[in-house]
C-alpha cells in the first residue's frame, strides 16, 4: 500500500489537472458568450439601421450631408454685414422645412456656408446602386438661410432701393420660386396660421420706409404725395385687386408709354392706409375665382407705391413689388387640360421675358424685349433708364422632394445676374 503522503500528492496533482481542464472549458464558454453577444449586438445594430431606413428613407444621404458639413466652418450672413449697392441684386432665401415635410421624413438638402453661397446636396445613385451626393455650389449677392427673418431679407434687398424712387428712378423687387417656397410670406408678410402679418412683409416695410423718407427734414419741404395700386396678371388678363378684380386693359401709346387703363390708384396719407390696401388686395387675390383652375399660384401680383412732388401729374418715382406666379406652373405645358396648358405656356413666356428684360437693364444700350409678355409690358419702365434698380429674391424649399424645382429656380436666378456679376452700382 502506498504511503498516505504519496496518496495526498497524487490527489493534489489530479485536482490541479481537473481544475486546469475546467478553466479551459470556462474560457471556451466565455469566448462563445462574447461571440454571441457580439453577434447579438451586430444584429441589433442592423435591425436598428433597417428600422431607421424604413423611418427615414434618406438616412444615408442625411449622414453624408452631416459628414460634409462637419469638416467645415460655416459663416452665414449676419445682420451687421455691409449692404452692397448694386443696380441688379439677385439673392436666394431658403425657408425652414415645414410640418408636412418633417412628417414625410424629408431631409434638408441645402446648406449655406457663407453669406453669398449655397450648396445643393443632390442625392444620386450609381448604376450599381451606390448612393452618393452631387454637391453643387451657387453664388449670389446674398443667401439667406432659414434663420433669417423678413426684416433681415428686407434690409439687404428692397430697403436700399427706396431712395431710388426719391431720386427719380424706378425700383422693382421680384419674388421668384416654386409654389410653397415662401414668396407670399416674404412679400406680403409672415403667416401665423391663416393670418398674415402685413406689416412685416416687403410691401409693408417699403411703405414704412417711404413715409420715413417723406417725414425726414430733408424731404418735408418737397410736399410729396404717395399713392398705391395693386393688381394681378393672370395669363393675358389684368385684374384690379383694389376694385373687386375688375378687368383692366393695357394700352401702349405712340411713345411706347404703357398704361393700365382705369387702374385704381389710392392716395395714402400714412403707413396704416397702405397696410389696409395690402390687406384688402391680398384677400381679394386669394378669394373668388377668375376661371376654373384659378388660384394665386398661377398669377403674378403687382403692388406699386408711387410718389409725386407738389401735386405734379408726372411721377417722381415708383416702387413695384411683384409676387410672381409659381415657376413650376410654367412647366404645366403638357397638362391634359387645355386651359392649364395655355396658362403654363403664358407663365413660362412671362418668366423668360422677365429674365431677358432684367439682363437688358444690366447691359447698357441693349434692347429690352418688354413686349414679350403682359408682365414685362406693364413693368416696362422698370427695365429702362440708368436710375432704375431691380432686386430679385429667389425662394427655395429646402426639402429633398423639391430639389429639382429648387435647382431650376437657382439656375434661373443665376442667369439673371450672370451678365452683371461684376457691375457694381455706385452713386
Ligand atoms: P408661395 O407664396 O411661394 O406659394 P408661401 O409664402 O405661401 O409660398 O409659403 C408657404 C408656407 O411656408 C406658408 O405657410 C408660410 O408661412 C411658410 N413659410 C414660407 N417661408 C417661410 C419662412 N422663411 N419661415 C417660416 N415659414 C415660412
Ligand atoms: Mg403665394
Amino acid at each position: 500500500p502506498k504511503s498516505p503522503k504519496k496518496q495526498a500528492r497524487r490527489r493534489e496533482s489530479m485536482y490541479e489537472y481537473k481544475s486546469e481542464a475546467a478553466r479551459k472549458v470556462e474560457q471556451i464558454a466565455k469566448i462563445r458568450d462574447q461571440r454571441r453577444q457580439k453577434q447579438a449586438d451586430e444584429r441589433a445594430l442592423r435591425d436598428q439601421l433597417i428600422q431607421s431606413e424604413q423611418n427615414n428613407p434618406y438616412w444615408e444621404f442625411e449622414q453624408m450631408i452631416n459628414e460634409f458639413k462637419s469638416g467645415k466652418d460655416f459663416h452665414p450672413l449676419r445682420e451687421t454685414d455691409p449692404v452692397v449697392e448694386n443696380q441688379i441684386t439677385v439673392c436666394v432665401r431658403k425657408r425652414p422645412l415645414n410640418e408636412k415635410e418633417h412628417h414625410k421624413k424629408e431631409i434638408d438638402v441645402m446648406s449655406v456656408p457663407t453669406k453669398n453661397q449655397l450648396i445643393v446636396h443632390e442625392p444620386r445613385q450609381k448604376v450599381d446602386l451606390t448612393k452618393y451626393l452631387e454637391n453643387q455650389l451657387f453664388r449670389f449677392d446674398y443667401v439667406f438661410d432659414e434663420s433669417c427673418t423678413n426684416d433681415i431679407v428686407y434690409k439687404f434687398t428692397a430697403k436700399p432701393l427706396v431712395k431710388t424712387i426719391f431720386e427719380g428712378g424706378m425700383a422693382t423687387c421680384f419674388a421668384y420660386g416654386q409654389t410653397g417656397s415662401g414668396k407670399t410670406h416674404t412679400m406680403g408678410g409672415e403667416f401665423r396660421g391663416k393670418q398674415q402679418n402685413f406689416k412685416n412683409g416687403i410691401y409693408g416695410l417699403v411703405a414704412i420706409d417711404v413715409f420715413n423718407y417723406i417725414n425726414h427734414p430733408k424731404y418735408t419741404k418737397e410736399d410729396y404725395m404717395v399713392s398705391a395700386s395693386f393688381f394681378e396678371i393672370y395669363g393675358k388678363l389684368v385684374f384690379d385687386l383694389l376694385a373687386k378684380k375688375k378687368r383692366l386693359r393695357v394700352l401702349e401709346d405712340g411713345k411706347q408709354q404703357v398704361q393700365v387703363v382705369g387702374l385704381t390708384e389710392r392716395i395714402v396719407a400714412k403707413v396704416d392706409d397702405v397696410i389696409d390696401l395690402i390687406q384688402k388686395g391680398s384677400l381679394e387675390r386669394t378669394s373668388g375665382i377668375t376661371s376654373a383652375n384659378s388660384n394665386s399660384s398661377r398669377s403674378h401680383a403687382v403692388f406699386q407705391i408711387i410718389i409725386r412732388k407738389n401735386g405734379a401729374r408726372n411721377i417722381t418715382g415708383k416702387f413695384s413689388l411683384i409676387d410672381l406666379a409659381g415657376n413650376e406652373r410654367g412647366a404645366d405645358t403638357f397638362n391634359s387640360d387645355r386651359q392649364t396648358r395655355l396658362e403654363g405656356a403664358d407663365i413660362n413666356k412671362s418668366l423668360l421675358a422677365l429674365k431677358e428684360c432684367i439682363r437688358a437693364l444690366g447691359k447698357k444700350g441693349s434692347h429690352c424685349p418688354f413686349r414679350g409678355s403682359k408682365l414685362t409690358q406693364v413693368l416696362r419702365d422698370s427695365f429702362i433708364g440708368e436710375k432704375s434698380r431691380t432686386c430679385m429674391i429667389a425662394l427655395i424649399s429646402p426639402g429633398v422632394a423639391s430639389v429639382d424645382h429648387s435647382l431650376n429656380t437657382l439656375r434661373y436666378a443665376d442667369r439673371v445676374k450672370e451678365l452683371v456679376a461684376s457691375e457694381d452700382f455706385t452713386d
